[in-house]
Formats: C-alpha cells, sequence, structure tokens
C-alpha cells in the first residue's frame, strides 16, 4: 500500500489528522491536504473560549507548526476549494481546472452554520471560523455594556454567552425549544447551566424564536422586541456534502459511509462533521459533531488506507466550558428514557447516568470529572450499570468501580 497518493478535500481538525495518522502509521506517499480558509489548520473549540475572550491568539490556536507540514512531506494548500471530484480518472478538481490525481480520496469537509430563514439575516453574525471570531472580537473590543442578543441556546450560544458575559456587555439568549441544549443534554443540566447563566446576570428566553432583525433591533415570535448592538446565532450547521454530491456519492445530512467510514467508492472516505457513518453503537446512520469524533475518525481512515479491517467504533464524548462549569458527555445519550442523577445539583457538582432500558448509554458529569473519566471506562468496556444500582443512596462510581474489580 505504501506509495500510493492520498488527497484530503477539507483541512480542519479532521482533515489534518488524516494527514498526520497517516505519516504516524508509515504511510510514505504523496499527501495534499486541501483547505478554503487562509489559516493553516487549527483548533475551533477556543473561538468560543479563550480565543473570543482574547486569551490567546491564532498561533495558539494552529494544530501544527508551519514547519511540521514540510518536515512530513504534506503539501498544504489553503485558501483553494476542490470544485469538484472525477473518481473514474481519480482526480479533484480545484479552480481554473487545476487537477490533483489519487489513489484515495478523503473528505473532511467539515459543516457550516445553518442559515437563519428571517428577513434581516444579513445583520447576524456567525461563529464558526477564526475570520468569523476576528469580526466578533472587533465589534466587541474595547467596548463594555454593548447588548448583545444570541440566537440558539445550544453549545455555542451558552459558552458565547459566558465570554461575552465575561468582557461586560449585556447578554440576552434565545432559543426556540423550551430547554436550551436540547439535542445534547438532559433537563437537570440544562437547568443548571440556565440557573448558572442566569446569575452571571445573562437573560435566557426560552421556547420562542426571532422573526426578524432590524438595524439594532431583534424582534421575537411572541412579539417581546429586543435592543441589539450585536446579533450573533448559533443555530446548528449543515454538513458540507455539495462536491461528494456532485461527484455521484450518497449523502443524506451527511455524506454517507459504512462502518469503515468508506463511501462505495473503495478509494473515498469521509470523516468528520461531514460524515453520516453506519454507527456500531446505535445500529443507525449517525453524524457527529465533535472534536473527539473528527480525530478518532481520521485515525481510523489512515488505518484504513493503509490496509487496516478494523471498522469506527470509539466512543463518543464531548464537554462544553461555560464560566467555571465544565461539562463533559461520555457515550450517547440521545433516546435514552431514564435519568438518575448522582450528586447535588444545587452544589454545582453531579453526573447524570443515562439509561436505555437497563443499559447505560451515556453519562453527563457536571463538574465532575473523575465521573466523566470512569464513565468512559464504564461505555467501553463491561458496562455492568443498572438504573436501581446508580439510584442507590451513596452510590459512587468510582467507589463502584473499585470494589468491581
Ligand atoms: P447546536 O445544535 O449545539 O445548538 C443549536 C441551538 O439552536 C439548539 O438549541 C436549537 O434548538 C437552537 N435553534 C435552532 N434554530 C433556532 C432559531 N431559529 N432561533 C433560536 N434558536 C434556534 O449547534 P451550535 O451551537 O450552532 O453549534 C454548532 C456546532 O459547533 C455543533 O456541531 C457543536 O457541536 C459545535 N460546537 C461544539 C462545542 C463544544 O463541543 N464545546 C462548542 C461550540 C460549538
Amino acid at each position: 500500500m505504501r506509495g500510493e497518493s492520498v488527497v484530503v478535500v477539507g483541512a480542519g481538525q479532521a482533515g489534518c489528522q488524516v494527514a498526520v495518522s497517516l505519516r504516524e502509521q508509515g504511510h510514505r506517499g504523496p499527501i495534499t491536504l486541501i483547505g478554503d480558509e487562509a489559516q493553516k489548520p487549527y483548533q475551533r473549540p477556543p473561538l468560543t473560549k479563550a480565543y473570543l475572550a482574547g486569551e490567546t491568539d491564532l498561533a495558539g490556536l494552529v494544530l501544527r507548526q508551519d514547519s511540521y507540514y514540510e518536515d512530513h512531506g504534506i503539501k498544504l494548500v489553503t485558501g483553494e476549494r476542490v470544485l469538484g471530484v472525477d473518481r473514474s480518472a481519480r482526480v479533484a478538481v480545484l479552480g481554473c481546472a487545476r487537477t490533483i490525481g489519487y489513489d484515495h480520496l478523503v473528505f473532511a469537509t467539515g459543516a457550516r452554520p445553518r442559515p437563519l430563514p428571517i428577513p434581516g439575516a444579513e445583520h447576524v453574525l456567525n461563529l464558526r471560523s477564526v475570520a468569523d471570531a476576528d469580526v466578533l472580537r472587533q465589534r466587541l473590543d474595547g467596548q463594555v455594556g454593548l447588548d448583545v442578543v444570541v440566537i440558539g441556546g445550544g453549545f455555542i450560544g451558552l459558552e458565547l454567552a459566558a465570554v461575552v458575559r465575561k468582557l461586560r456587555h449585556e447578554v440576552t439568549v434565545v432559543e426556540t425549544q423550551p430547554q436550551v441544549m436540547q439535542r445534547a443534554v438532559t433537563p437537570e443540566t440544562a437547568r443548571q447551566l440556565v440557573n448558572r447563566h442566569r446569575s452571571e446576570g445573562v437573560q435566557v428566553l426560552t421556547g420562542r424564536g426571532v422573526a426578524a432583525v432590524r438595524e439594532g433591533l431583534v424582534e421575537l415570535t411572541d412579539g417581546t422586541v429586543l435592543v441589539a448592538d450585536l446579533v450573533v446565532a448559533g443555530i446548528g450547521v449543515l454538513p458540507n456534502t455539495e462536491v461528494a454530491q456532485r461527484s455521484g456519492l450518497a449523502t443524506d445530512n451527511g455524506i454517507v459511509v459504512d462502518a469503515h467510514l468508506r463511501t462505495v467508492d473503495q478509494r473515498v472516505h469521509a470523516v468528520g462533521d461531514c460524515a453520516r457513518f453506519a454507527s456500531t453503537l446505535t445500529g443507525g446512520l449517525t453524524r457527529l459533531e465533535s472534536v473527539q469524533n473528527a480525530t478518532d475518525q481520521a485515525t481510523c481512515v489512515a488505518g484504513a488506507i493503509l490496509g487496516s479491517a478494523e471498522p469506527y467504533t470509539a466512543l463518543p464524548w464531548f464537554w462544553s466550558d461555560q464560566y467555571d462549569v465544565k461539562l463533559q458527555i461520555a457515550g450517547l445519550t440521545e433516546g435514552h428514557d431514564r435519568a438518575v442523577t448522582v450528586g447535588d445539583p444545587a452544589e454545582g457538582r453531579f453526573s447524570v447516568f443515562c439509561f436505555r432500558g437497563d443499559k447505560l448509554v451515556g453519562v453527563e458529569a457536571y463538574n465532575k470529572p473523575i465521573d466523566f473519566i470512569m464513565a468512559r471506562r464504564v461505555l467501553e468496556g463491561g458496562n455492568t450499570l443498572t438504573p436501581e444500582i446508580v439510584a442507590r443512596p451513596g452510590f459512587d462510581l468510582r467507589g463502584s468501580l473499585q470494589r468491581a474489580a
């Protein structure tokens, strides 16, 4: 297999990791990593945290130093878009009809902010890229007390609200669902997050959407009008599937791949936010948006290109930092039918164990990093915890594992 050429379309966390893992696993052939952003591959998670707060700069975000790519024979192309892939000729097509041949091609095209379908959406900022974060930083810089409206109470909205509040601006979060982070967390965890935001002076409005944005004003669907110097949306993302679709590959809320992250074309894989894969965990097609998923899928595909037959089985995990709250989620809690809270939420340290039937499917650890570490072990290994065991007075995850060992 050595010596074959690999083209990676997309130079985010997943794309960069494909190139890195290929070299780490001994691939000797040419690797070309193509991204449409101007910057070299960088981490996105700090964009809503330290980068927005001005505590780190771009140099602190880069995934690899400049010299890494040259030293490892990785041809990094930035500021360029792959427009199409001709699978029969095995070439990726760039602007001005330039082509790059490949033996293997990996789509790591990521996702883009979901557009807000309302009048005045052109006044609304997004936060996905470092360029977006720079615009936001410029608008907030050197001022305090601006009225900032955040549309969407998900990962981006709540992390952004916490940082903007710390920068001493007035913040209102508007969320259409009755609960914030409804897609990702249980009602107990959502309640504690909202309490925390409110105690910091953030106004959180749930169960209503935004009808229109006009210069300086945001009109909500219940008739409320908010004053806004700045409006930012984090209402979810859409996977970037167009190039794959044009090349004749199946797409359906993501580029459809099997448990080996392979499309119907043996030479084409997809990884990260853009990939909808046959999950060994859920038994269905799943698309995940997380750093863990991006890096672990990239490592798996690098192995596949080098001849491994291992499917993708990594346990998903997620995290969010808001003020001094560290929320860590192990496993996939979606579709759980029973949740048991361990610890006292009022004390700001607890875990929620989520079960489907009697099977533990995920754990939310709210300022309980030890539970997160232990939960990953339980979910990856012999998972024998039941709701009854967890609900016993005095239950302690670490203690129960030590006793079982
Ligand atoms: P999200 O899905 O986490 O949250 C979107 C929220 O917007 C949801 O609560 C949804 O109900 C709400 N919403 C949808 N339409 C709305 C509307 N019209 N008005 C008001 N609310 C609306 O998505 P996100 O926060 O945009 O994050 C985007 C991506 O970035 C995700 O993939 C996320 O995983 C990733 N991200 C992750 C982290 C982290 O892991 N800590 C941090 C930031 C971003």
